[in-house]
């Protein structure tokens, strides 16, 4: 038996996601104006730009939480939002996006956590309510989960009690309960006080280092430098470059991109 030859990973992988010519306005006000973006499976991918360039929107687009007006997403081989049919474009149904949605991680700038839930129940809901385990085994895989991401002696507590540091910690591992294929952050340590911020980043880099795939909005520049395998700069809803982070980020093509990295850095 001759099993030398390895069969490239990345061609015969799916995407973890895939943005294709993707088109988004508000009323007159185009947001996102034909951005392909390919990310694959155990990458990190740090997106970039400045305020108002539409990375927020990106991000929601990939999770159906905004639809295109026009483009496609799809996740983990999987189409989100509209597919063609017979040539026409066609809505998936509530239930079919509810259950890709499940499979994509979304940690926000403000954490999100249930306000009545302690942190353990924050954890354990999803995989609960979606059907996926059963209580016991969903309160199992909370602690596991927690201990993770250092919380193990805050399984009781409420969210208002803990620090913003700790809150996202807590929204990190509840974004991982539902095993999925993707984590998205958007701007994840923007609200945090700045002696909070890395303690966030540390368990990010954990997830980065143990081949999570990962998109992260982020202005920290030196924690993009650090774990992203690609990072992508975005102005007036287009990809203006993107690439390994010592090209993005210290020999920027772009003259847009020089001078957002002026202002940041
Ligand atoms: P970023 O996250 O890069 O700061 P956003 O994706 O949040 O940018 O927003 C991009 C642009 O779209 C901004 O001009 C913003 O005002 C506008 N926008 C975002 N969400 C909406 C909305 N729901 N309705 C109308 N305009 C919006
Ligand atoms: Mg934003």
């Amino acid at each position: 038996m001759t099993t030398n030859t390895v069969e490239p990973l990345a061609d015969i992988t799916p995407a973890a996601v895939e943005v294709h010519d993707v088109h988004k306005w508000y009323g007159a006000h185009r947001v996102l104006d034909g951005v392909d973006l390919t990310v694959r499976p155990g990458e990190v991918t740090v997106i970039l730009g400045p305020s108002g360039s539409g990375k927020s929107t990106l991000l929601r687009v990939i999770n159906h939480l905004e639809k295109p007006e026009i483009g496609y997403v799809s996740v983990n081989g999987e189409l989100i939002g509209v597919k063609q049919q017979g040539g026409r474009l066609k809505e998936l149904s509530e239930r079919a996006i509810l259950a890709q949605r499940s499979r994509i991680g979304f940690v926000f700038q403000n954490f999100n956590l249930f306000p009545h839930l302690t942190v353990l129940d924050n954890v354990a809901a999803a995989p609960v309510a979606t059907g996926r385990l059963g209580k016991p085994e969903a309160l199992d895989l909370a602690r596991e989960l927690l201990g993770r991401v250092g919380l193990a002696e805050k399984t009781g507590a409420y969210p208002r009690q803990l620090s913003g540091g700790q809150q996202q910690r807590v929204a990190i591992a509840r974004a991982l309960a539902l095993r999925p294929g993707v984590i998205l952050f958007d701007e994840p340590t923007s609200a945090l006080d700045p002696e909070l911020v890395g303690e966030v980043l540390s368990v990010i880099k954990d997830l980065a280092t143990s081949g999570t795939t990962l998109v992260i909005v982020t202005h920290e520049i030196g924690f993009a430098r650090e774990v992203a395998d690609r990072v992508v700069f975005i102005d007036g809803g287009k990809i203006v470059e993107q690439g390994p982070p010592h090209e993005v980020l210290d020999k920027p093509q772009h003259e847009r991109t020089r001078d957002f990295l002026s202002k940041v850095l």
